[in-house]
């Protein structure tokens, strides 16, 4: 792998959203490179600066737009300046030099507003609308195990998705997908069948990333929580097994959701 290959996998790479071959090749690439491994560093920094920053901040969409089209803000012919001036800079730099902009214009205007981040389930739930329009890129995989396999990889072993098997639904495992979201990594199998399509995300959490305003059903028998929430046409059931969460998200009736739910979930 050349350097300017690195280069342009070293974003994925430390957005963990890369898979192997390409991880690996990377990875002995990085081994032998000091520049690439300090584009990875550097990327890395970035990358923790702007999470810290946007744990404390968040705009709503509609300011952000109206922000970043006002031409008062962003005179259309200063703006063809700055494209021409970013020409020779380096990409790692030129990264890290949208990066500080984007913060040095987004910290002063976001810090006047109420900080209000939306809970992790909702933004992890905006994955399945991406994967019916093809937006979204996944790993094919053909049985269960290699969707557990690979998404354990992405994580670098620390957890791994539940593996449910959902035959008896009709639904059979075709794609897995490791994302991070809000700083956390969500690991994301993906079902589809005649049964319609599943989502089952996993990832580090409790049982304070279920919405506010999700029904809780307690289940007596295997001593856990259940909560349930709809996003549009989605409806989603969470429940907690020791410190990972597992969210099952599909257009099925809710009923019928929270039943699969608590036939599969484990007590920790
Ligand atoms: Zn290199």
């Amino acid at each position: 792998m050349t350097c300017e290959e690195a280069q342009d996998l070293i974003t994925a790479l430390v957005d963990r959203e890369l898979l192997d071959p390409e991880r690996v090749s990377l990875e002995s690439h990085l081994q032998e490179c000091s520049d690439c491994r300090a584009a990875v560093e550097q990327q890395q920094r970035v990358k923790q600066a702007l999470r810290e920053s946007a744990e404390r901040v968040r705009a709503p969409g509609a300011l952000r737009d109206r922000i970043l089209s006002d031409r008062r803000i962003f005179p259309a012919q200063s703006r063809r300046r700055w494209q021409d001036y970013i020409g020779p800079i380096p990409r790692p730099a030129r990264a890290a030099l949208a990066v500080a902009l984007i913060l040095a214009i987004a910290i002063p205007t976001f810090l006047l507003l109420k900080p209000r981040s939306e809970p992790i389930a909702s933004a992890a739930l905006k994955t399945y609308p991406l994967f019916a329009t093809g937006e979204l890129s996944v790993q094919r995989a053909e049985n269960p195990n290699e969707v557990v396999e690979q998404l354990t990889r992405a994580v670098g072993g620390h957890f791994h998705p539940m593996g449910y098997d959902l035959s008896a639904m009709q639904l059979r495992p075709v794609a897995g997908l490791a994302r991070e979201i809000q700083g956390r990594h969500i690991l994301i199998a993906i079902y589809q069948g005649q049964g319609g399509t599943l989502f089952c995300y996993t990832f580090f959490g409790s049982e304070e990333d279920a919405p506010a305003n999700a029904a809780k059903f307690f289940d007596p028998v295997k001593k856990i929580n259940f909560y349930a929430f709809s996003q549009g046409s989605l409806n989603a059931i969470l429940h907690r097994e020791g410190e990972i969460i597992c969210i099952l998200a599909s257009e099925m009736p809710m009923e019928q959701l929270l039943t699969l739910a608590k036939s599969k979930a484990r007590p920790s």
